[in-house]
C-alpha cells in the first residue's frame, strides 16, 4: 500500500506555513470526523490520514526530516513491520485537538464517546536514544537489526498498574475520579470556575492504597527488550529514524515514548560514501595504462572486473552504473566511479633505469595533451553536477 504525499493529503503547498497546515487540517477533521460519519469507514481513514499527515507537517523537526527523506523518516510502526505504517491512533488523534481547536473546541461533546481516559491525565513514557552503527553493505541494501534496548518496560507482576493486586487500585476520592478538581470562587464579576489537576491521584483519578512490590507502585521496571529494526536502504550519518512507541513504558498504563534511531556509517575499507555515489581510487602502473589491462575493484556487492583501455591518462574516472547506494524510498541509486591513478615507480633497480632511459627520447613518451583531453577539474563538474 503506497501512502499519499503528506501536503497532498492536507491539500497544502509545500512551502505552506504552519498556519496555512493548521487550518487545512482543522477543516478536514471536521469533515471526517467519526462522529459526524458513523460506519463510514473511508471517511474514518481519511480522517486518520489527516491526523497523520498534521502530526509531521505541525512539527518543525519532523517536517525538515519528511521533506528530506519522505515517508521512511518518520513513524516506524510500532510492531516494526515497515516504516509509516500509520502508527497513529484515535487517542493520539485526539490529542491533537486541544492544541488545534484550543479549549472551546467543537467535539467536546463528541469526545465522550471516542475517547477512553475523559479528562484524567494519562502519563507519557520519555522518548529513547539509541545509535545504530551501519556497514556500507548494509546501508546500500537496507539491514534489519536486532538490538538489545535497556529501557522502562511495563511491570509484568502487576501488569503496569503498580498496584499490589486489584482491589489496591481504588478510584480516587478527592475528584471521584475525574483527575481534576472544579473550584468556584466569587469575584467581583461573578462566581469563576476553575479546574485544576487533582492534587490526590495526580490526574490520574485512581490511588494505589497496596502497591506492587516489584515495581514499588511505578508500574514500570528497567529491563532489556530486544527490538528489531528495519533500516531501509539509503540511510545515511546523522540521519533519524523513529519508533513510535518503542520508548519508554509510562508509569501506570500511559502511553510509551518513541524509540529514536540515530544512524551512523561505519568508514569502508575501500570505498567512499559521496551521496549516493561511492568512490574508489584505483592506482594502476603506467605501463598498464600505457598497454591496457583487465583489474579486479571492490564493489559493495563483491569484486567487478573493469577494462583499462591502452594509452589510458591519470585521473579519467570510469562508471560503475547503478553500483552505488540507493535513495531512501527509491529505485534510483547512484554510482560507483573509479578515479584512475597512474602509478609512477618510487625506486628504480640498475636494470629497469636502463630500460626506462632507452625510452625516455622515444617521441611517443613525450606528453602531448591535445584538445580532447579533458582537465581534472572538467571531469569532476561532468560527474558530480
Ligand atoms: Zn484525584
Ligand atoms: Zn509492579
Amino acid at each position: 500500500m503506497s501512502k499519499r504525499d503528506y501536503y497532498d493529503v492536507l491539500g497544502v503547498a509545500r512551502g505552506a506555513d504552519a498556519e496555512e497546515i493548521k487550518k487545512a487540517y482543522r477543516k478536514m477533521a471536521i469533515k471526517y470526523h467519526p462522529d459526524k460519519n458513523p460506519g463510514d469507514k473511508e471517511a474514518e481513514e481519511k480522517f486518520k490520514e489527516a491526523a497523520e499527515a498534521y502530526e509531521v507537517l505541525s512539527n518543525p523537526d519532523k517536517r525538515q526530516r519528511y521533506n528530506q527523506f519522505g515517508h521512511a523518516a518518520n513513524a516506524q510502526s510500532a510492531n516494526g513491520g515497515g516504516f509509516g505504517g500509520g502508527g497513529m491512533n484515535m487517542e493520539d488523534i485526539f490529542s491533537q485537538f486541544g492544541d488545534i481547536f484550543g479549549g472551546g473546541s467543537p467535539f467536546e461533546g463528541f469526545f465522550g464517546g471516542g475517547r477512553q481516559n475523559g479528562g484524567r491525565r494519562v502519563q507519557r513514557g520519555s522518548n529513547l536514544r539509541i545509535k545504530v552503527r551501519l556497514t556500507l553493505e548494509e546501508i546500500a541494501n537496507g539491514t534489519e537489526k536486532k538490538i538489545k534496548v535497556n529501557k522502562q518496560v511495563t511491570c509484568k507482576t502487576c501488569d503496569g498498574t503498580g498496584a499490589k493486586d486489584r482491589s489496591s487500585v481504588q478510584t480516587c476520592k478527592t475528584c471521584g475520579g475525574q483527575g481534576a478538581v472544579r473550584r468556584v470562587t466569587n469575584t467581583i464579576l461573578g462566581q469563576m470556575q476553575t479546574t485544576s489537576t487533582c492534587p490526590t491521584c495526580n490526574g490520574e483519578g485512581t490511588v494505589v492504597t497496596a502497591k506492587c512490590t516489584v515495581c514499588h507502585g511505578e508500574g514500570v521496571v528497567r529491563d532489556e527488550e530486544l527490538i528489531s529494526i528495519n533500516i531501509p536502504a539509503g540511510v545515511s550519518e546523522g540521519m533519524q529514524l523513529s519508533m513510535g512507541g518503542k520508548g519508554n513504558a509510562a508509569p501506570r498504563g500511559g502511553i510509551p515514548g518513541d524509540l529514536i534511531i540515530l544512524i551512523e556509517e561505519i568508514p569502508h575499507e575501500t570505498l567512499k560514501r559521496d551521496g549516493n555515489n561511492v568512490i574508489y581510487d584505483l592506482h594502476v602502473s603506467f605501463i598498464d595504462a600505457a598497454l591496457g589491462t583487465n583489474v579486479e575493484v571492490p564493489t559493495i556487492d563483491g569484486k567487478a572486473k573493469i577494462k583499462i583501455d591502452p594509452g589510458t591518462q591519470g585521473g579519467k574516472i570510469l562508471r560503475l552504473k547503478g553500483k552505488g547506494v540507493p535513495e531512501v524510498n527509491s529505485y534510483h541509486r547512484g554510482d560507483q566511479l573509479i578515479h584512475i591513478n597512474i602509478w609512477t615507480p618510487k625506486a628504480l633497480s640498475r636494470e629497469e633505469r636502463e630500460l626506462l632511459e632507452k625510452l625516455q627520447d622515444s617521441p611517443n613518451f613525450k606528453p602531448s595533451p591535445g584538445k580532447n583531453e579533458k582537465s581534472f577539474f572538467e571531469r569532476m563538474k561532468e560527474y558530480f553536477e
